[in-house]
Protein backbone atom coordinates (compact mmCIF):
# COMPACT_ATOMS: atom_id res chain seq x y z
CA UNK A 1 0.00 0.00 0.00
CA UNK A 2 2.42 2.59 -1.52
CA UNK A 3 2.08 6.41 -1.87
CA UNK A 4 3.45 9.78 -0.79
CA UNK A 5 4.84 10.13 2.69
CA UNK A 6 2.67 12.28 5.30
CA UNK A 7 2.93 13.18 8.71
CA UNK A 8 -0.02 12.51 11.15
CA UNK A 9 -1.15 16.17 10.02
CA UNK A 10 -1.44 15.35 6.48
CA UNK A 11 1.69 17.62 5.37
CA UNK A 12 4.14 16.12 2.54
CA UNK A 13 7.73 17.52 1.88
CA UNK A 14 6.40 20.17 -0.16
CA UNK A 15 5.83 22.94 1.95
CA UNK A 16 1.74 24.25 1.66
CA UNK A 17 0.66 20.41 0.25
CA UNK A 18 -1.60 18.41 2.27
CA UNK A 19 -2.40 14.48 1.15
CA UNK A 20 -4.83 11.73 2.37
CA UNK A 21 -6.41 8.86 1.76
CA UNK A 22 -5.09 6.64 -1.50
CA UNK A 23 -2.82 8.86 -2.91
CA UNK A 24 -1.01 8.36 0.40
CA UNK A 25 1.45 5.91 1.60
CA UNK A 26 2.17 3.88 5.03
CA UNK A 27 -0.37 4.12 7.52
CA UNK A 28 -1.79 0.34 6.46
CA UNK A 29 1.76 -1.44 6.15
CA UNK A 30 1.48 -3.92 2.97
CA UNK A 31 -1.99 -4.85 3.14
CA UNK A 32 -5.17 -3.15 4.42
CA UNK A 33 -8.02 -4.34 6.02
CA UNK A 34 -11.95 -4.34 4.79
CA UNK A 35 -13.21 -0.96 5.86
CA UNK A 36 -10.14 0.69 6.93
CA UNK A 37 -9.59 2.49 3.73
CA UNK A 38 -12.84 4.73 4.11
CA UNK A 39 -12.35 4.96 7.99
CA UNK A 40 -8.71 6.58 7.26
CA UNK A 41 -10.47 9.03 4.28
CA UNK A 42 -12.71 10.56 6.96
CA UNK A 43 -9.74 10.50 9.66
CA UNK A 44 -7.07 12.29 7.50
CA UNK A 45 -9.25 14.28 5.51
CA UNK A 46 -10.22 15.96 8.02
CA UNK A 47 -6.67 16.04 9.67
CA UNK A 48 -5.10 17.18 6.07
CA UNK A 49 -8.18 20.10 5.87
CA UNK A 50 -7.51 21.18 8.78
CA UNK A 51 -3.35 21.82 8.84
CA UNK A 52 -4.09 23.44 4.95
CA UNK A 53 -6.37 25.71 6.40
CA UNK A 54 -3.95 26.06 9.27
CA UNK A 55 -1.06 26.28 6.83
CA UNK A 56 -3.28 29.38 4.77
CA UNK A 57 -4.29 30.85 7.56
CA UNK A 58 -0.06 30.93 9.21
CA UNK A 59 1.57 31.61 6.26
CA UNK A 60 2.77 34.96 4.92
CA UNK A 61 1.61 36.49 1.06
CA UNK A 62 5.78 36.08 1.14
CA UNK A 63 5.93 32.09 1.60
CA UNK A 64 2.90 31.94 -0.18
CA UNK A 65 4.02 33.41 -3.39
CA UNK A 66 7.78 31.53 -3.13
CA UNK A 67 5.28 28.09 -3.37
CA UNK A 68 3.52 29.54 -6.34
CA UNK A 69 6.39 30.33 -8.14
CA UNK A 70 8.40 27.09 -7.55
CA UNK A 71 5.01 25.40 -8.94
CA UNK A 72 4.75 27.58 -11.84
CA UNK A 73 8.67 26.80 -12.74
CA UNK A 74 8.15 23.31 -12.82
CA UNK A 75 5.25 23.62 -14.57
CA UNK A 76 6.21 25.47 -16.95
CA UNK A 77 9.60 23.37 -17.71
CA UNK A 78 7.27 20.61 -19.63
CA UNK A 79 5.66 22.68 -22.39
CA UNK A 80 5.18 19.97 -24.55
CA UNK A 81 5.15 16.17 -25.61
CA UNK A 82 7.59 15.67 -28.57
CA UNK A 83 4.62 13.34 -29.83
CA UNK A 84 1.41 13.16 -29.98
CA UNK A 85 -0.13 11.92 -26.29
CA UNK A 86 -3.51 10.43 -27.84
CA UNK A 87 -3.84 7.12 -25.96
CA UNK A 88 -0.44 7.66 -23.90
CA UNK A 89 -2.87 7.27 -20.64
CA UNK A 90 -4.09 4.29 -21.52
CA UNK A 91 -0.99 2.72 -22.53
CA UNK A 92 0.65 3.68 -18.97
CA UNK A 93 -2.60 2.02 -17.70
CA UNK A 94 -2.27 -1.19 -19.60
CA UNK A 95 1.80 -1.31 -18.82
CA UNK A 96 0.68 -1.37 -14.81
CA UNK A 97 -2.21 -3.94 -15.22
CA UNK A 98 -0.82 -6.27 -16.88
CA UNK A 99 3.04 -5.75 -15.63
CA UNK A 100 2.77 -3.97 -12.14
CA UNK A 101 -0.27 -5.31 -10.76
CA UNK A 102 -0.54 -7.61 -7.55
CA UNK A 103 1.24 -10.72 -8.87
CA UNK A 104 4.45 -9.60 -10.72
CA UNK A 105 7.74 -10.91 -11.34
CA UNK A 106 11.04 -9.14 -12.45
CA UNK A 107 10.92 -9.90 -15.90
CA UNK A 108 7.65 -8.29 -16.42
CA UNK A 109 8.40 -5.52 -14.14
CA UNK A 110 11.59 -4.98 -16.09
CA UNK A 111 10.13 -4.94 -19.27
CA UNK A 112 7.47 -2.95 -17.82
CA UNK A 113 10.03 0.04 -16.32
CA UNK A 114 11.99 0.15 -19.99
CA UNK A 115 8.63 0.98 -21.63
CA UNK A 116 7.42 3.70 -18.95
CA UNK A 117 10.87 5.18 -19.43
CA UNK A 118 10.58 5.50 -22.89
CA UNK A 119 7.46 7.11 -22.15
CA UNK A 120 9.01 9.42 -20.10
CA UNK A 121 11.62 10.27 -22.89
CA UNK A 122 8.58 11.35 -25.24
CA UNK A 123 8.60 14.80 -23.11
CA UNK A 124 10.32 17.55 -24.48
CA UNK A 125 11.74 20.49 -21.78
CA UNK A 126 11.53 23.37 -23.30
CA UNK A 127 11.95 25.36 -20.12
CA UNK A 128 10.22 28.32 -18.27
CA UNK A 129 7.74 30.59 -20.68
CA UNK A 130 6.38 33.37 -20.41
CA UNK A 131 3.06 32.90 -20.94
CA UNK A 132 0.55 33.99 -17.94
CA UNK A 133 -1.81 30.62 -18.52
CA UNK A 134 -0.81 26.71 -19.32
CA UNK A 135 -2.78 25.76 -22.30
CA UNK A 136 -4.80 22.35 -22.02
CA UNK A 137 -2.19 20.53 -24.13
CA UNK A 138 0.52 22.04 -21.32
CA UNK A 139 -1.48 20.56 -18.55
CA UNK A 140 -2.17 17.08 -20.02
CA UNK A 141 1.51 17.00 -20.46
CA UNK A 142 2.14 17.77 -16.62
CA UNK A 143 -0.39 14.99 -15.85
CA UNK A 144 1.04 12.40 -18.26
CA UNK A 145 4.64 12.98 -17.39
CA UNK A 146 3.48 12.92 -13.47
CA UNK A 147 1.50 9.63 -13.90
CA UNK A 148 4.68 8.23 -16.06
CA UNK A 149 7.16 9.08 -13.23
CA UNK A 150 5.27 7.92 -9.99
CA UNK A 151 4.82 4.01 -12.93
CA UNK A 152 8.29 4.70 -12.88
CA UNK A 153 8.49 4.94 -9.06
CA UNK A 154 6.26 2.01 -8.15
CA UNK A 155 7.55 -0.66 -10.68
CA UNK A 156 11.18 0.10 -9.33
CA UNK A 157 10.07 -0.10 -5.70
CA UNK A 158 8.56 -3.45 -6.52
CA UNK A 159 11.93 -4.61 -8.46
CA UNK A 160 14.05 -3.68 -5.12
CA UNK A 161 12.02 -5.66 -3.00
CA UNK A 162 12.94 -9.64 -3.83
CA UNK A 163 10.47 -10.85 -1.38
CA UNK A 164 6.78 -11.10 -0.94
CA UNK A 165 4.65 -9.45 1.64
CA UNK A 166 0.81 -8.38 2.32
CA UNK A 167 -0.88 -8.10 -0.81
CA UNK A 168 2.53 -7.99 -3.04
CA UNK A 169 3.73 -10.81 -4.73
CA UNK A 170 6.27 -11.90 -6.18
CA UNK A 171 6.11 -14.55 -8.16
CA UNK A 172 9.93 -15.13 -8.19
CA UNK A 173 10.22 -14.51 -4.54
CA UNK A 174 7.23 -15.72 -3.07
CA UNK A 175 8.01 -15.62 0.61
CA UNK A 176 8.26 -13.22 3.04
CA UNK A 177 11.75 -12.27 4.53
CA UNK A 178 11.17 -10.45 7.63
CA UNK A 179 15.05 -10.27 8.32
CA UNK A 180 15.80 -8.16 5.29
CA UNK A 181 12.70 -6.44 4.28
CA UNK A 182 10.68 -5.80 7.85
CA UNK A 183 9.63 -2.21 6.59
CA UNK A 184 9.64 0.66 4.41
CA UNK A 185 11.29 1.57 1.42
CA UNK A 186 11.09 5.21 0.77
CA UNK A 187 12.12 7.61 -2.30
CA UNK A 188 12.85 10.64 -2.43
CA UNK A 189 12.82 12.06 -5.68
CA UNK A 190 15.26 15.51 -6.45
CA UNK A 191 16.51 17.59 -8.97
CA UNK A 192 19.84 15.48 -8.98
CA UNK A 193 18.14 12.04 -8.86
CA UNK A 194 16.20 9.97 -6.65
CA UNK A 195 17.30 8.69 -3.26
CA UNK A 196 16.24 5.39 -2.10
CA UNK A 197 16.23 4.53 1.91
CA UNK A 198 14.94 1.79 3.59
CA UNK A 199 13.66 2.51 6.34
CA UNK A 200 13.13 -0.69 8.89
CA UNK A 201 10.38 -1.22 11.14
C1 LIG B 1 -13.30 -1.87 -6.25
C2 LIG B 1 -12.96 -1.21 -4.93
C3 LIG B 1 -13.57 -1.62 -3.76
C4 LIG B 1 -13.25 -1.02 -2.55
N1 LIG B 1 -13.88 -1.43 -1.41
C5 LIG B 1 -13.61 -0.85 -0.24
C6 LIG B 1 -14.30 -1.24 0.97
O1 LIG B 1 -15.16 -2.12 0.96
N2 LIG B 1 -13.96 -0.63 2.11
C7 LIG B 1 -13.00 0.35 2.17
O2 LIG B 1 -12.74 0.89 3.25
N3 LIG B 1 -12.35 0.73 1.05
C8 LIG B 1 -12.63 0.18 -0.15
N4 LIG B 1 -11.96 0.55 -1.27
C9 LIG B 1 -10.92 1.58 -1.19
C10 LIG B 1 -11.58 2.97 -1.08
O3 LIG B 1 -12.66 3.04 -1.99
C11 LIG B 1 -10.54 4.04 -1.43
O4 LIG B 1 -9.40 3.88 -0.61
C12 LIG B 1 -11.11 5.44 -1.21
O5 LIG B 1 -12.25 5.63 -2.02
C13 LIG B 1 -10.04 6.46 -1.56
O6 LIG B 1 -10.61 7.75 -1.47
P1 LIG B 1 -9.80 9.00 -1.94
O7 LIG B 1 -10.71 10.17 -1.74
O8 LIG B 1 -8.47 9.02 -1.29
O9 LIG B 1 -9.51 8.75 -3.51
P2 LIG B 1 -10.58 8.61 -4.70
O10 LIG B 1 -11.89 8.08 -4.20
O11 LIG B 1 -9.86 7.84 -5.77
O12 LIG B 1 -10.79 10.13 -5.12
C14 LIG B 1 -9.87 10.83 -5.92
C15 LIG B 1 -10.70 11.83 -6.73
O13 LIG B 1 -9.79 12.70 -7.44
C16 LIG B 1 -10.27 12.85 -8.76
N5 LIG B 1 -9.11 13.20 -9.62
C17 LIG B 1 -8.12 12.39 -10.06
N6 LIG B 1 -7.26 13.09 -10.80
C18 LIG B 1 -7.70 14.36 -10.82
C19 LIG B 1 -7.23 15.55 -11.43
N7 LIG B 1 -6.11 15.58 -12.14
N8 LIG B 1 -7.95 16.68 -11.25
C20 LIG B 1 -9.09 16.68 -10.51
N9 LIG B 1 -9.59 15.57 -9.89
C21 LIG B 1 -8.90 14.43 -10.06
C22 LIG B 1 -10.89 11.51 -9.12
O14 LIG B 1 -11.81 11.64 -10.18
C23 LIG B 1 -11.59 11.16 -7.80
O15 LIG B 1 -12.87 11.69 -7.70
C24 LIG B 1 -12.28 -0.01 -2.51
C25 LIG B 1 -11.66 0.40 -3.70
C26 LIG B 1 -12.00 -0.19 -4.88
C27 LIG B 1 -11.32 0.28 -6.17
Amino acid sequence: MGGVKIDGRGATSVPGLFAAGEVTGGLHGANRMGGNALSETVVFGARAGNSAADWAKRSGAKERRSVLRRLDERFRAFESLRRDETGLLDRIRKIMWEEGGIVRNEAGLSRALGNMRDITGSFSFSGPGNKKTLTSAQVSAIELRSAARAACLILEAAIRRVESRGSHCREDYPKRNDQQWMGHLQVCTAPYGDVWEFIAD
